[in-house]
């Protein structure tokens, strides 16, 4: 029951600390992704936990066992890079069973494991090609089907669709999704891509800055952002934001800014600590809902400034007062640029943030 736990993880390069006390635990067969802008730290951390980057201060407990002494090797991981890193001169079954033939196992051990893990990734009519003759997303799938055969504890994956392109990328992070249902194990899967997140993960851990932001299941994280990092770090199109003041005025509290006036609904204001102060409204494009007839105080009025058409919705970007609102549309709706619409704002879609802090209130 491997059970993977970083206690106040902190990683320096000479004077630069690049991750600055990161505390996560995964438990079983948990399908963990890190992720978050380049740079912040999540390749860090992986390699860390590998063995291939020296823990600067802090510990990883496998087991609650501390292993950062371990070299890679002692460690029961298996890992999948971006680059598929695989030997050009060896066939595909070979280059999945290299780690079983160094161990020496038994030959018909070792090709029952390549048959078994050729099969979870789609490659068995591919076991006697050279990597040079397959596709990119063929030569993923044999460094995945390699990590596999390794039969290890956990598996670290950093980047590993990246270098494909975004329909092989969207077809292998289905792939993913099928395989992950048939391998139950510790997985720690590290990415740019939000979307690849939230797909596969259990849990999403948000890193920025070499800090942890926030970590949640997927619906947690986008509904229930911490702050306004992860509130426009995940969801696609992102999410808006817009300058506002809030005040009271008889039993009702607004959100005011620069060409809108939006009641915070009761049950939300109940729950705030401050009834005025600068904040920052957020609001995502799929709590935007067109709707001509919808009263002042729960809508937005938006001038159509660029229109995108992506098929059956169209997105369009649009100014209200001075500030940038992208909202979605049936692409039948007849607009026409530079009219100005009326948007509903759904009231569960209404996030504030302190503007100073940007911590959600
Ligand atoms: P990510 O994988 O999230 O894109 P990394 O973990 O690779 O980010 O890098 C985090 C930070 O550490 C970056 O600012 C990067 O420049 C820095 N960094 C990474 N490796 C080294 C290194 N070997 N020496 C110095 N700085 C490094
Ligand atoms: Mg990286």
């Amino acid at each position: 029951m491997p059970e993977i736990r970083l206690e106040n993880l902190i990683k320096c390069y000479g004077a630069v600390q690049v991750l600055h006390g990161i505390n996560l635990s995964m438990a079983e067969n948990e399908f963990t992704a890190l992720v978050g802008p380049s740079g912040c730290g999540k390749s860090t951390t992986l390699r860390m936990i590998a063995g291939l980057e020296t823990v600067s201060e802090g510990e990883i407990f496998l087991n609650d066992q501390p292993i950062s002494h371990l070299e890679p090797k002692d460690r029961n991981l298996a890992m999948v890079f971006q680059d598929y890193a695989l030997y050009p001169h060896m066939d595909v079954a070979r280059n999945i069973s290299f780690a079983l033939r160094l161990q020496k196992r038994p030959k018909a051990e070792i090709e029952a494991k390549v048959r078994e893990v050729a099969d979870i990734v789609g490659l068995t009519e591919f076991l006697h090609r050279k990597p040079g003759a397959l596709s990119g997303g063929q030569r993923q799938r044999v460094a995945m089907a390699r990590a596999l055969a390794k039969d290890s504890d956990i598996f670290l994956f950093d980047e590993p669709l990246s270098n494909l392109d975004a329909k092989l990328r969207g077809q292998m992070r289905a792939e993913l999704a099928v395989m992950r249902q048939r391998v139950k194990k510790n997985m720690i899967y590290v990415t740019h891509d939000q979307i690849e997140a939230m797909t596969l993960a259990d849990r999403i851990v948000v890193m920025h800055g070499g800090y942890i932001q926030q970590q949640g299941t997927p619906e947690t994280l986008f509904k229930k952002p911490n702050n306004k990092f992860v509130a426009g770090f995940l969801g696609s199109p992102p999410m808006n934001f817009l300058q506002a003041d809030l005040r009271r005025e008889d039993d009702t509290l607004f959100a005011i800014g620069d060409a809108f006036k939006i009641a915070i609904p009761a049950s939300k204001s109940k729950e705030l600590g401050q009834t005025s102060g600068h904040v920052t409204l957020g609001v995502r494009p799929s709590d935007l809902i067109y709707a001509p007839d919808a009263q002042d105080a729960t809508a937005l009025d938006l001038q159509v400034k660029i229109s995108e058409y992506i098929g059956a919705q169209s997105v369009l970007l649009c100014a209200c007062g001075s500030a940038d609102v992208t909202v979605e549309l049936k692409s039948e709706t007849p607009i026409a640029l530079g009219e100005t619409l009326r948007f509903a704002v759904r009231p569960e879609g209404i996030h504030l943030f302190d503007r100073k802090t940007e911590l959600a209130l």
